[in-house]
């Protein structure tokens, strides 16, 4: 632990301190989510960004390799000696103009942040590798979260490489093929619920409770300290320059609360002197976000968020027995649990949200596919999107804009194939079936 770092709950009405030798993921008093702070002057910073840049030379210290931790002066909770790291976060930032054309934007203006390049194959581990840190620091022996699968994935990899047992819950029939392979193979306690992912979440916070294990959901804000990076790394990616636009999908909303945190961090810091905008992507099956921002009007207010708006939403939701559906797997999700950090962020970077149908999701992702290194459906709702925004006039054609691809094509094979196979978009490429007859293959080849 670093004394110059503490936890404080974001409710102003509240305010509760806690050092960060604790594991509470929940404001003990009032019940609201935690957020890490520092005390920035008793910390050594950088004055500029592109200092950061000296740790490739040294990158034969584990620390120094790992893509979150060579900018740990900026996630300063934990000592050295903690910090646990896989290589996390060799990830690139492409130009892709094949895609800006697509979406009518210049040559030069579309990056796309692969994620998937991960050891587990998504963003996920950009927090895992804090969490896992911070539980360490306390002394957490076993693990739990709940997950639509990539959670999961990570955490089963992170558990195992620092010692830590480990209880994963995913809603039964939810789960992508490859994220659930991965949690059983890398030997995850695997407990499938006859639920959907909030059903999990709910449980996992009763069990961690019951049973004094360390959680691994967004809602811990160690998490999200490490999810900051990926924002550093765009950065970084573009000569240390910020974009006009980060664009992210919103499932449980931890991406977009981390990012909104690293950009005001950094502008409190001087290290950068404009935040970017951001605009948050769901899923039309599950689209609470986009409900509660454009048509209720729900706003961060300081911190003085309307909860009534939001207890009256969920009342609805479970009235109507409401089960959110997307083939994003990765976002179906419709009550997020960080929906004030979000509400936090949009303010932070003056933030849009919008909704995209599957069909939209599922075209955007074959044309990722086609042109770029892939991503599973989740992480091409960012690019679906973007086309709205810019049919919209909201983003124009020559404004710089990163999108962060969440997840790795080879997450949902599924969803992939039956999309190429069963013809269901634009951009379908069957296999051209063949009589074992070399005239005839002959023939078919273009
Ligand atoms: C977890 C996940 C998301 C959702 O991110 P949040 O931080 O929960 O909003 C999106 N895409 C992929 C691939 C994910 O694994
Ligand atoms: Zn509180």
């Amino acid at each position: 632990m670093t004394d110059a770092s503490y936890q404080k709950c974001i409710n102003p009405n509240c305010g509760a301190e806690f050092d960060c030798g604790q594991a509470m993921f929940k404001c003990p008093s009032c019940g609201e989510l935690l957020d890490i702070r520092y005390n920035w002057d008793e910390i050594y910073v950088p004055s500029k960004m592109s200092e950061f840049a000296k740790r490739w030379a040294t990158r034969d210290n584990p620390l120094d390799f790992s893509g979150v931790w060579r900018f740990r002066e900026l996630l300063n909770y934990c000592e050295d000696e903690n910090k646990v790291t896989i290589g996390e976060g060799q990830t690139i930032l492409q130009q892709n103009d094949a895609v800006a054309e697509y979406v009518d934007m210049e040559t030069g203006c579309l990056f796309l942040q692969y994620e998937g390049l991960n050891p587990s194959g998504s963003f996920k581990d950009n927090g895992m590798t804090a969490a896992f840190s911070h539980a360490k620091m306390v002394g957490a022996t076993s693990s739990a979260c709940a997950s639509t699968g990539n959670t999961s994935a990570s955490v089963a990899l992170y558990a195992h490489s620092c010692g830590i047992k480990c209880t994963v819950f995913i809603g039964s029939g939810r789960i992508a093929f490859g994220k659930l392979s991965q949690a059983m193979d890398y030997g995850a306690q695997t407990i499938q619920i006859l639920g959907d992912f909030d059903d999990c979440m709910r449980q996992v916070q009763d069990v961690c409770t019951k049973l004094g294990l360390y959680l691994l959901n967004s809602l811990n804000p160690f998490r999200l300290e490490g999810q900051k990076a990926i924002m550093y790394r765009i950065i970084e990616g573009l000569g240390w320059e910020v974009p006009d636009w980060i664009i992210v999908p919103g499932g449980n909303l931890g991406n977009s609360s981390a990012f909104g945190k690293a950009f005001s961090e950094l502008k409190q810091l001087g290290l950068i002197d404009h935040v970017p905008r951001m605009a948050i992507i769901n899923a039309t099956g599950a689209d609470t976000l986009t409900d509660l921002v454009n048509n209720k009007k729900l706003t961060w207010n300081d911190g003085h968020v309307d909860q009534a708006i939001i207890d009256n939403y969920y009342a609805d939701l479970t009235a109507r027995n409401f089960s959110p559906h997307t083939c994003a797997s990765a976002i179906e999700i419709s009550r997020p649990v960080n929906l004030k950090k979000c509400l936090r962020a949009i303010d932070i970077c003056d933030g849009v949200v919008r909704a995209v149908t599957d069909e939209e999701i599922l075209d955007a992702k074959a044309l990722i596919g086609k042109h770029g290194l892939g991503c599973e459906p989740a992480s091409a709702a960012t690019i679906a999107g973007l086309k709205h925004l810019r049919a919209e006039g909201l983003i124009d054609a020559d404004q710089r804009v990163a999108c962060v691809l969440t997840g790795h094509a080879l997450k949902d094979p599924d969803r992939t194939v039956n999309y190429h196979k069963d013809k269901q978009g634009k951009l379908s490429n069957p296999p051209i079936e063949a009589s074992n007859d070399l005239d005839e293959i002959l023939k078919l080849i273009k």
